[in-house]
């Protein structure tokens, strides 16, 4: 059987991933207590990327 090498084609050009959220879309933050410590808790909460608006893409400027 011949092995032809594919034409690098068909390639679909992918937006760039978000940087902040590194493509998914939200951030995952933890949850802080105490006014002047900020103790970080066990709990973490999960908030929209405020750079991609939930995307997942990096802007585009
Ligand atoms: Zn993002």
């Amino acid at each position: 059987m011949p092995t032809t090498k594919k034409p690098d084609v068909g390639r679909k050009p992918r937006p760039k991933k978000c940087p902040d959220c590194n493509g998914a879309g939200e951030i995952t933050e933890t949850v802080r207590v105490g006014v002047r410590k900020g103790r970080a808790t066990d709990d973490r909460q999960t908030a929209m990327c405020l750079t991609c608006w939930g995307s997942g893409e990096a802007p585009a400027d």
